[in-house]
């Protein structure tokens, strides 16, 4: 995979999420299952992990929101329709039962609506993975979270979502001329539109 000029990409170790980080920003956390992994990745690319200041989670299960506590100086920014879900100690639709695990961190401090602004990132407000999946979209770059994925991949709809909302949020996506499209798993690219046309055509 390729490097980009703004946004720094990790790809996530095991069942983590991807990670990216602009601005002092960190968007998803994975599981906090790999905090050496994720520590190191962070410091090959010069960032300290006490120096991030706000981590932005795409959606609220646990392989995107684990990972919170590993950043307590950082506050906390989720969707406001999954602010909720986050916050319980113990919530289905977190998806935490699915690795037998914990969230050990559970506090959000902004709750985001559609085109809040994260740096040069507007919030796109895409649910059908979840009520509140977001994408962060600066005009050129998508992060999409686990809405869609490279290669036509879209997020399962079985653990909070919704197939009508899904087919909207990607309709949304669709009209975006997406150059770099980095999800919430697997690789990245820099075909985004034409990988996002195949999301929509496996729907
Ligand atoms: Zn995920
Ligand atoms: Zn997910």
């Amino acid at each position: 995979m390729f490097d980009l000029e703004n946004v720094v990409c990790i790809e996530g170790l095991g069942y983590d999420s991807n990670s990216y980080f602009f601005d002092d920003i960190l968007v998803d956390t994975g599981t906090g299952i790999n905090q050496d992994f994720l520590y190191r990745k962070l410091k090959e690319n010069d960032i300290e992990p006490g120096d991030i200041s706000l981590i932005v989670n795409t959606h609220c299960h646990f392989d995107h929101v684990g990972g919170n506590y590993l950043f307590p100086n950082a506050k906390v920014a989720i969707h406001k329709d999954d602010a909720n879900t986050l916050r319980d100690d113990y919530n289905y639709g977190t998806a935490v039962d699915m690795f037998s695990q914990s969230i050990k961190r559970h506090d959000v401090d902004i709750e985001l609506k559609e085109n809040d602004k994260i740096g040069n990132f507007k919030v796109i407000h895409t649910p059908g993975h979840t009520p509140g999946g977001i994408c962060l979209w600066d005009g050129e770059t998508l992060i999409s979270g686990d809405t869609v994925f490279a290669n036509g991949g879209i997020g399962r709809m079985d653990i909070g979502g919704n197939y009508e909302d899904m087919k909207k949020s990607i309709d949304k996506l669709k009209s975006l001329d997406i150059k770099y499209l980095l999800p919430g798993h697997g690789s990245w690219t820099d075909k985004g539109r034409e990988h996002i046309a195949l999301s929509a055509s496996n729907l």
